[in-house]
């Protein structure tokens, strides 16, 4: 799904190699908006999750990033251009959000796409401050597209967990799995569960002790 064609109008982009990403404009957020409330329904645009500090930058084996690598890979799987708007006017600045996209795409998403192909990324990096992690490119709301969504996002979710993959942050939003890897997060509040995308129903440890039966991975 993530290389379906879209018409481009302005407001929606294809990369070369077909990757859908939006421009830096007013228009271009809008909509990235529109499309993430289409795909994500209800709590699409919450920040409910924001942390409360991110810590610092660690640019260890990160490749250096300009606009030019846009449509380049920064993993086995995913390009640059997956984090779906160029990473400029974050928290931090460009070089910092596309190293740590990079990271996240090698360590978590990467896992993840490997074993759900199909897997979409409804959002990656997001502009503007308060943005919790993804204004850092140091998270990804992911799901799989169709009338399954919910199904899928549990089958994420407990994959994400049960294979120990080292995420900082994940979140169960019904519709769509939120994973952070390296963003700001403690233990007792690294996973989260809210069914209806708004409403954080409970708070758990990296463990995942506790965790209601359909989403238990142990
Ligand atoms: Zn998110």
């Amino acid at each position: 799904m993530c290389d379906t064609k879209a018409p481009a109008i302005g407001k929606r982009l294809t990369t070369a190699s077909g990757v859908i990403y939006y421009p830096n404009t007013p228009e271009g957020e809008a909509a990235a908006k529109e499309d993430r409330n289409k795909n994500m329904g209800p709590g699409a645009e919450e920040e409910h999750h924001a942390p409360a500090e991110q810590p610092p930058f660690d640019s260890t084996d990160c490749k250096t990033y300009t606009d030019a690598q846009w449509d380049t890979g920064c993993s086995k799987l995913f390009k640059y251009s997956h984090m779906g708007i160029k990473p400029n006017g974050g928290g931090v600045g460009p070089g910092e959000v596309a190293c740590n996209w990079q990271k996240l795409c090698e360590n978590i998403l990467d896992k993840v796409k490997a074993q759900f192909p199909a897997l979409y990324i409804s959002s990656g990096f997001r502009p503007g401050k308060g943005q919790s992690d993804h204004g850092y490119g140091r998270a990804a709301d992911i799901q799989i597209l169709g009338p399954n969504k919910v199904e899928m996002s549990k089958q994420i979710f407990k994959f994400i967990g049960s294979n120990g993959l080292p995420y900082s942050q994940l979140l169960f939003e019904g519709n769509w799995v939120h994973v952070a890897y390296g963003g700001g997060s403690n233990a007792a509040s690294a996973i989260g569960i809210a069914r209806d995308g708004a409403n954080f129903s409970s708070w758990h440890q990296r463990s995942g002790a506790g965790l209601p039966s359909d989403l238990k991975w142990a």
